[in-house]
């Protein structure tokens, strides 16, 4: 089993190269939507619904498989964020979709935990 130096280490290895991480860094542009101390949310570049925003900690943390207890708060203010959103964007009535994608099968293919908030749209399921 790793350490949580060895994990840690390669969590600031990646910080580097990641796409959301240089967001929040400020070295790649967004379009930000909401920002706290430990939670950005910016819209999508593919949206897949009229409403198509991503919510990420500011952390690197890879996804939910990744997270410890230390961030259960954080985990908690990104969902009342995602709330919030759903209000301000006007899809609270007809409602909303919230999901994240774990690995390759789900299709994960930025390795930053985000979690898409989808609306405004009529929505299937199952999911793909
Ligand atoms: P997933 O496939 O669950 O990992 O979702 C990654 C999402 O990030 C996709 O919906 C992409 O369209 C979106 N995406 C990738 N790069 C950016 C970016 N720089 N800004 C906004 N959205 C992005
Ligand atoms: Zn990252």
């Amino acid at each position: 089993m790793r350490s949580v130096r060895s994990i840690r280490a390669g969590a600031e290895a990646l910080r580097g190269h990641c796409p959301f991480c240089l967001i929040v860094e400020g070295e790649a542009s967004a379009d930000v939507v909401h920002s706290s101390d430990r939670v950005l949310a910016f819209r999508d570049t593919n949206p897949q619904a009229p409403v198509h925003i991503l919510l990420i900690p500011k952390e690197h943390v890879t996804s939910v498989r990744e997270l410890g207890e230390g961030q259960a708060s954080m985990l908690v203010e990104l969902l009342r964020a995602a709330t919030h959103l759903a209000r301000a964007e006007g899809i609270d009535q007809h409602g909303w979709r919230l999901v994240t994608n774990v690995g390759a099968d789900a299709g994960q293919s930025v390795p930053h935990l985000h979690f898409h908030l989808l609306g405004g749209r009529r929505m299937r399921w199952p999911p793909g």
